[in-house]
């Protein structure tokens, strides 16, 4: 039997990129996994039956990771379909890259409310359904602890308190088993930041092995982490970035 079967996992952005790569492969390992997205109900359904036809068990939730009633309803509908919550995987976040003076505080707030308050509010509900040996998984960046280029200050400051939030948080659930780590991507080929184009160059170049990541090289990471020999890996910023930041 696999190490992660009757675990239950709600992973927040898990119709498209890395999010479904997570969702798939926790699936593969045994997880029962629901997945939140915001908008692309047809990407969401998608993973679902790919994981099904797997033999896996899957939901989808309509959740945007800034509505904070929203997210606290798609943990409850989680724990609801699968009867527990053993993993969470904060995946959901986005970028608007420009330049910091052309950035309006309507896009900063959009960045924050995604990436720092939507991590937040379902931190806080899924922690109510944790039980020890509970798993508490953010998707950071790289980026979120040194900035390689320029365009990205609200998105590598948002990454930033991700990291920090770990940290802080780990020293709060530790006493009851449960861990809080975050995985921080480098360059990862995905709609949010495709490994084609101009934008890609610097990035692809910065890294020691000179390419972009793969979805599934963070999914391995994840699945790590959400296993049982990651069980003394807490408080720590596990970055996948192909050398990026060496
Ligand atoms: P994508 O844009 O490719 O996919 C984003 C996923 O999140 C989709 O499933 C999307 O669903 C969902 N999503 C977007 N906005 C929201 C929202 N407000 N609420 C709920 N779900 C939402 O992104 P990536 O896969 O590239 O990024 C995933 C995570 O990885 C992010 O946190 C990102 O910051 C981080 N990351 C990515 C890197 C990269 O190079 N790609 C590098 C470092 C970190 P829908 O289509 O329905 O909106």
């Amino acid at each position: 039997m696999s190490k992660l079967a009757k675990k239950v996992a709600l992973v927040t952005g898990g119709s498209r990129g890395i999010g479904a790569a997570i969702a798939k492969r926790l699936a593969a390992d045994g997880v029962s996994v629901a997945i939140t997205y915001a908008k692309d109900a047809s990407a969401a359904s998608a993973v679902v039956k790919a994981i099904e036809l797997g033999g896996g068990r899957a939901i989808a939730i309509q959740a945007d990771a800034a509505n904070v009633e929203a997210v606290k309803d798609a943990v409850e509908k989680a724990v609801e379909t699968f009867g527990r919550l053993d993993v969470l995987v904060n995946n959901a976040g986005t970028a608007i890259p420009k330049t910091f003076e052309e950035t309006t505080l309507e896009e900063m707030d959009r960045v924050i409310d995604i990436n720092v308050r939507g991590v937040f509010a379902t931190t806080q509900a899924a922690l109510k359904h944790m039980k020890h040996g509970g798993r508490i998984i953010m998707i950071g960046s790289a980026v979120g602890e040194r900035a390689v280029a320029p365009g990205l200050v609200p998105y590598a400051a948002t990454k930033g308190a991700v990291k920090m939030f770990t940290q802080a948080l780990s020293r709060e659930v530790g006493s009851r088993g449960i861990t809080v780590n975050n995985v921080q991507p480098g360059p990862i080929d995905t709609d949010l930041n495709p490994a084609s184009g101009d934008w890609a160059v610097p990035q692809k170049a910065a890294t020691a092995l000179d390419r972009y990541g793969r979805v599934e090289e963070i999914a391995a990471m994840v699945a790590f982490v959400a296993g049982p020999e990651s069980s003394y890996i807490t408080g720590a910023n596990l970055t996948v970035d192909g050398g990026m930041n060496a």
